[in-house]
């Protein structure tokens, strides 16, 4: 392994597009009017926008920057359940245990839903199913999950093991955790593969994908709407916003006003021994751990290196000093990686919601899904596909999701630096903790 130094960039920051052609949409004259207007081209939609074009419907989707510019290329690609951050009793102290097994069933339901359509689709994005390892730093913190763990196996059936200290290292080379939970229906994809693959099949069904066209406002006409764009205006008679965290409050009503961008950092490693990975990860699994600022890091699929990913430190300011905030996260849980050098480094938003769920529907007569909340992989897939029997009028469209109220965010403009003061306090509440441990 070479010494730490600069971060070297190689072919774009951006590890998941490292040796990727950039995907580049058919040429169309943009129409004076469609069926629907699908506003973002990540997951939800790209994904949306297939089921309507199948449908028969003409569909535009209007893209800011180049296709899967936001989150869905940026992202961790770890699949799992994806439960609601409140976890069962948080979930059934809000809204009463019936209504927590539903939530909490969705979770089930989107991996199933995106399994399934990866396979019925033939889409190539480095699937697998390895299981994941969530690391406790402490004893409570493991007990705690164990509960959890529980509940939740017997509300919905989650598969998982719990993993005592003294067996930890049968699934990560670490000391750091006091043991874990395995849940082995997790894995992970190839997230810039999926996206690609996503819009090679809305294409095919007729989609239109403009790249270079922010949405600059939205205006009701009669049944109608009528969409600004550099170009001049588009009709359409229905909207998808499909924005998430890349959304201006403004233009990108009413989803962007209801979510809070949080920036999260991403660093791939460079190309490490076999010995070593084997040592990080002794099954290939991806991993994650309970703390208030938690890391997520995961072997890529070529089995060569390693991401890490989450508010690891600054996420402006210097490479060299954002990769030393990285490198110094990996070397808490592994110190065999004190000396690695990460050669991509990039940065995602994630979009959270007040109530810490995803959401979907209609509001002012635009369709909207988004603010996952970072688990956002397979639940856009699935919230695209109910948006569409929604918009198509076909059946099984609903969701636990549907009657959970979405107010705007008060003092939305505030909220990002909120939200990162937020994490300073965090952050400084888990070094405190760990330094109690030692
Ligand atoms: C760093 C990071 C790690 C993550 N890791 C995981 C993970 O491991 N597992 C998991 O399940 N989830 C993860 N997530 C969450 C997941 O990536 C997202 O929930 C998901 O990709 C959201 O997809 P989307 O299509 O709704 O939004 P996005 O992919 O963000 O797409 C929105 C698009 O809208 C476009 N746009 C915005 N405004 C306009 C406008 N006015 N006009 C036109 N276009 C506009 C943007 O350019 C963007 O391309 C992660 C997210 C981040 C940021």
């Amino acid at each position: 392994m070479s010494a730490p130094g600069p971060i070297d960039l190689g072919e774009g920051e951006n590890y998941w597009r490292h040796g990727r052609a950039p995907y580049v949409p058919h040429a169309h004259e943009m129409p004076a009017e469609v069926d629907v207007a699908v506003v973002g081209s990540g997951f939800t939609g790209l994904r949306t926008a297939l089921e309507l074009a199948r449908a028969g419907r003409s569909v535009a989707v209007l893209e800011a920057r180049d296709v899967g510019h936001g989150a869905s290329s940026r992202n961790g690609g770890m699949v799992g359940p994806s439960f609601h951050k409140l976890g069962m009793a948080g979930l059934t102290s809000a809204y009463g245990e019936a209504k927590a097994g539903a939530i909490m069933r969705e979770g089930m339901l989107a991996l199933d839903h995106f399994e399934a359509f990866v396979e019925a689709e033939g889409i190539d994005c480095a699937f697998t199913l390895p299981g994941r390892f969530r690391g406790a730093p402490t004893a409570a913190s493991y007990e705690a999950t164990a509960r959890e763990c529980e509940r939740l196996s017997k509300a919905v059936g989650l598969p998982f093991e719990m993993i005592p200290k003294a067996r930890q290292r049968d699934h990560i080379g670490s000391d750091f955790y006091h043991g874990g939970v395995l849940y082995p229906r997790d894995g992970g994809i190839q997230p810039r593969m999926l996206v690609e693959a996503l819009a090679t099949r809305a294409e095919a069904a007729g989609a239109m994908l403009f790249e270079n066209t922010p949405v600059s406002g939205l205006r009701r006409d009669g049944e109608r709407f009528a969409l600004r764009l550099p170009s001049g205006t588009l009709v359409a008679r229905d909207v998808v916003m499909a924005t998430n965290g890349y959304g201006a409050p403004g233009a990108t009503a009413p989803l962007g006003p209801r979510l809070v961008p949080v920036l999260t950092g991403v660093a791939a490693t460079e190309e490490l021994s076999p010995n070593l990975i084997r040592d990080l990860t002794p099954q290939g699994q991806n991993f994650g751990e309970n703390r208030r600022v938690f890391m997520w890091f995961r072997p890529t699929p070529d089995g060569k290196r390693f991401i890490f990913g989450g508010r690891l430190g600054p996420m402006r300011g210097s490479r060299a000093a954002r990769a030393k905030a990285v490198r110094a996260s990996a070397a808490r849980v592994f110190p065999q990686l004190a000396d690695v050098r990460f050669t991509h480094l990039w940065t995602g938003a994630i979009a959270y919601t007040q109530d810490h769920a995803p959401h979907l529907g209609r509001i002012d007569g635009v369709w909207f899904a988004g603010g996952y909340c970072g688990s956002g992989v397979t639940r856009s897939l699935y919230f695209a596909d109910k948006l569409a029997r929604r918009i198509l009028g076909r059946a099984e469209a609903e969701t636990a999701f549907d009657d959970l109220p979405f107010p705007k965010v008060p003092f939305r403009p505030l909220a990002p630096w909120v939200a990162a003061g937020l994490t300073r306090w965090h952050a400084w509440q888990d070094a405190r903790d760990d330094a109690r441990r030692r």
